[in-house]
């Protein structure tokens, strides 16, 4: 079993017992309903046909269609997807939408192909998709490896797959697009605002002033940057930055604009103003206020924990930290703001963004992010007093009030037949 998989469910059966989850919720929800794999094959710029393999993984629909993100990467595969898709899961009951939990991807390395491959990729494997998908059944959004242009073309296939006459009200078909196809203001920097949101609610309880803070980010894609665009906007500094490459470090604060157009432009932190690059256990033992890893998950695992010179972690990515990273984190005193709290910005405003299709609506960019923060510093208090109830970790607290959402629906409506 792939390690992401087996770490969540350890902590699902954790949480199942402490919040007496019965036993045919948790057998119902300890695999996913449906896994789908689809082999198809594309045509590359040299006319050679090559053959891609893609995931769907729809965990659970009882509160609505499945929703989730397609990832494109070289490590797809069946059990890292069965763990996103659970994920998917617990973060939109958490964050109260009415979805489901799904996720997918394909496995290749985006960076091996031209801007006409990546589309080719990108329309067959929709296609291959075929039914599967649907506003009303099951809505993908980009992850890792994808973006909005992927969404774009997502659509525009699935529409165009679709019959004329019920073409117009299929948009939502995919969140994350780009504005002018019908994505929704806010989108972009919704992961990284709400991972910050969340740490700007945790420093009102300790007196903790962030624009006297440090921080560290690891991966600078859509959500570690944007989540240093605005602890920079909050007077933040980022002193650490690190990526496949290596470790950025400048102790008087990375400039953040100049990063990221650098990191458009090259792809990675190599070259940034000259600066020599430290290796990845530079990163994590470096003396810091907080972390916030935003990259792959099973970064930190029990040597990272070990090491780790920060108060605070939240967890830009899904599934950052191992079980027995955790335990060592909690032993050593360094909060965590998990994952389905903190990234669920991505999907909460993917919500809205659904929203506004339904009604061919579109709403003002103040507007999306207020009430992003609403949403999430909501979630983000329910968990903490839960937490504090229970005296369970943050974590365990977010997967308990997350699974007794979806208990309660299930008890409710009783289970078919
Ligand atoms: N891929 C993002 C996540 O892991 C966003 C999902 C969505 O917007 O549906 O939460």
């Amino acid at each position: 079993m792939d390690k992401l998989f087996k770490n969540v469910i350890n902590i699902f059966n954790e949480a199942c017992k402490t919040a007496d989850i019965g036993k045919t919720i948790h057998t119902i929800l300890k695999q996913p309903k449906n896994e789908l794999i689809v082999n198809f094959p594309v045509r590359m710029d040299s006319g050679e046909m090559k053959l891609f393999k893609g995931y769907r993984i729809q965990h659970n629909n009882i509160l609505g269609p499945y929703k989730g993100g397609f990832r494109f990467h070289p490590q797809v595969n069946l059990d890292e997807v069965k763990g996103l898709a659970m994920l998917m899961t617990l973060k939109c009951s958490l964050a109260d939408l009415p979805f489901g939990g799904a996720k997918g991807g394909v496995k290749f390395n985006p960076k091996d192909h031209s801007e006409s491959e990546m589309e080719r990729i990108t329309r067959r494997f929709v296609h291959a998709l075929g039914n599967n998908i649907g506003p009303n059944f099951d809505i993908p959004a980009p992850d890792m490896g994808t973006s909005a242009q992927t969404m774009n073309w997502m659509m525009d296939t699935y529409l165009n797959t679709s019959g004329s006459l019920e073409r117009q009200c299929l948009k939502g078909v995919v969140t994350g697009k780009s504005v002018k196809v019908g994505g929704t203001k806010g989108r972009a920097q919704a992961t990284g605002y709400g991972v910050v949101m969340c740490i700007e609610e945790w420093a009102k309880q300790h007196n903790y002033d962030l624009s006297q803070k440090t921080f560290i980010i690891q991966g600078f894609g859509k959500v570690g940057s944007w989540a240093a665009k605005r602890l920079d906007s909050l007077g933040a500094k980022v002193i650490a930055v690190n990526d496949c490459a290596g470790t950025l470090y400048m102790k008087d604060g990375i400039p953040i604009r100049q990063l990221t157009e650098h990191i458009q432009n090259k792809g990675s932190l190599e070259d940034f103003m000259g600066q020599e690059l430290l290796s990845r256990e530079d990163f994590f033992s470096m003396k810091a206020d907080v972390m916030i890893p935003a990259a792959l998950e099973n970064q930190i695992g029990e040597e990272e924990a070990r090491m780790a010179q920060v108060e605070l972690i939240a967890e830009g990515a899904n599934g950052p930290i191992n079980n027995k990273a955790d335990a060592i984190l909690e032993e050593r005193g360094i909060a965590v703001i998990p994952d389905i709290l903190a990234n669920s910005g991505g999907v909460i405003v993917s919500y809205f963004e659904w929203l506004q299709n339904r009604s061919n609506d579109y709403w003002h960019e103040h507007h999306v992010l207020e009430k992003l923060h609403d949403k999430i510093t909501q979630a983000y208090h329910i968990v903490h007093d839960l937490s504090i109830e229970l005296n369970v970790s943050k974590r365990e607290a977010a997967y308990i009030r997350a699974l007794k959402n979806i208990d309660e629906v299930y008890t409710e409506r009783g289970i078919f037949p």
